[in-house]
């Protein structure tokens, strides 16, 4: 048995916390992620490169992926809006602060594995619940290392 593990307020039983099941090693994972420091957001693009740069080692794929409720008010205003037309900026404002936090973790993902940058990016957008009560936003990219290009 390792000393000195402690999780949710638990003495680790071996290499797990006995009240979350965690192990060890995803414990340190997750704490890595939380403390890591997101890639800065110009060093993301939708296309295959950059520009400026050169990418030297591809890391693989990185997505992420968020649902956010809609909230009861918001739905209640997409009632009226399905009748009369017009933008439902509450959803606009589901989907924007969405699309912010998949980014967001996609730049945080991106470092963990020792990425600066992400290339081709894409997006995908769902409404799902009975009148569309959350909206699914899904990032994608390849996380890559890449250098200043010079002389080109
Ligand atoms: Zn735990």
């Amino acid at each position: 048995m390792r000393f000195g593990l402690y999780h949710c307020n638990a003495t680790f039983i071996g290499e797990w916390c006995p009240k979350c099941g965690k192990s060890a090693a995803s414990i340190d994972a997750e704490r890595r992620a939380r403390e890591a420091k997101p890639i800065s957001s110009e060093m993301v693009s939708t296309t295959n490169d950059l520009p400026g740069y050169r990418v030297i080692a591809a890391l693989g794929v990185v997505a992420a992926n968020t649902v956010r409720a809609t909230g009861p008010m918001s739905q209640i205003g997409a009632v009226f809006k399905e009748m009369l037309g017009g933008t439902v900026h509450s959803y606009v404002a589901a989907v924007d602060e969405a699309q912010q936090e998949v980014v967001l973790a996609l730049r945080t993902k991106a470092s963990v594995l020792g990425a600066n940058a992400v290339v081709g990016l894409r997006m995908t957008f769902a409404a799902g619940g009975e009148a569309s009560h959350y909206v699914q936003v899904s990032a994608f990219g390849t996380a890559v290392i890449t250098e200043v290009a010079k002389g080109e």
